[in-house]
């Protein structure tokens, strides 16, 4: 059945890793379709055909993801250090480079590395990706991103501020993205908000305690592939590593032109007020990956389970009525970690 015939439902596709994970259904709701499918292999350069003209995209897990369009690569919020909410809060925390190692997978041709907000389950890996693995790459965040990963030793030349509101294109690509001003929900209720506030300059130790990973700014990101006169996108994204409510953290749309694909955090959605039915109705994105939904406190090795703050099951039910209501045509994605949806631009309508 194509997607066609659904009419005003929602297909809801489910991408199960090797490893599999626990499918369950109590939150579809009657008239929706279900369609569960393996996650897409990669497209090697050598299929060059579709490696040039598909944008695939990769969920590491937590916020983080691999996006190429052939060469031009970027990567959001990589993280892979799993620990638990204990040790997190009581010991330094662990760079888990193993980890990383592991699963990070070849992200050489990368060029930039976005990162939304400056908690250690967003930056506490960038440095050793950025150092060891997307050897190139210039990072972009918050002055307290800038400032934590210059203390961090990155290089001063790979680290630069998203300025606001102003687009920046990577060096030797065709991606340009803008940074827009956001808000960080709250992580239990409405009340506890952890490891908030700014790092203004260089720190004189390098951050090594949870509580040393202040939020910053949070920002949102609007990242688009540019063709070749640099005029149009071919294929736009706009990505949320917190929720936040309302209107916060979304674009101008008459600039930005459509979306193709918002790829939205589900943790602590339900401590903010109308997250999920602005963001949807406004930006009326194509497809939606969801994203930092796993439990990030387990051991990486652990088979992946939901974060108890992302109310999986009611985020899927508000998704359904949302897009229901406003009758968007909306495709949703749900990544296993380590899978990877692939989209071709010829056919992406
Ligand atoms: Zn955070």
């Amino acid at each position: 059945m194509g997607t066609d015939r659904l009419g005003p439902m929602v297909t809801m596709l489910l991408i199960l890793s090797a490893l599999g994970c626990t499918t369950e259904t109590s939150w579809l709701r009657k008239g929706y379709v279900a369609r569960i499918q393996r996650a897409d292999s990669s497209i090697s350069s050598d299929r060059e055909t579709a490696y040039q003209n598909t944008v695939q995209v990769r969920w590491l897990g937590t916020a983080g993801f691999h996006i190429s369009l052939g060469d031009e690569q970027v990567l959001l919020d990589p993280f892979f250090s799993q620990q638990s909410l204990l040790g997190s809060v009581f010991t330094k925390l662990e760079v888990r480079d193993d980890v990383t190692e592991k699963r990070i997978g070849d992200v050489s041709e990368v060029d930039g590395i976005l990162v939304g907000h400056a908690h250690w389950d967003h930056l506490l890996d960038v440095p050793d990706v950025a150092i060891h693995h997307a050897k190139k790459a210039i990072s972009y965040g918050s002055l307290t991103t800038f400032n934590l990963l210059r203390a961090l030793d990155v290089p001063h030349d790979r680290v630069k501020r998203a300025s606001r509101e102003v687009w920046l294109t990577i060096p030797n690509t065709n991606i340009r993205f803008k940074a827009y001003r956001s808000k960080h929900s709250p992580h239990v209720d409405r009340i506890i908000h952890l490891y908030q506030g700014k790092v203004k300059t260089l720190p004189k130790e390098p951050p090594t305690w949870a509580s040393d990973f202040k939020e910053g700014r949070t920002l949102t990101y609007v990242i688009q592939f540019m063709d070749e006169s640099g005029e149009n996108s071919k294929f736009t994204i706009f990505y949320a590593d917190s929720a936040s409510g309302g209107m916060r953290g979304l674009p101008d749309l008459d600039e930005t032109g459509d979306i193709d694909l918002a790829i939205l955090t589900v943790a602590a959605w339900k401590n903010v007020d109308d997250y999920v039915e602005t963001k949807l109705k406004c930006l009326k994105p194509k497809h939606v990956i969801l994203t930092h939904y796993d439990d990030f406190f387990m051991e990486p090795e652990e088979e992946m389970e939901f974060l108890t703050m992302a109310y999986m099951t009611d985020f899927l039910k508000e998704i359904q009525e949302t897009a229901r209501e406003a009758n968007l045509p909306t495709v949703f994605w749900i990544p296993a970690r380590g899978s990877q949806i692939n989209f071709p631009l010829a056919t992406r309508d």
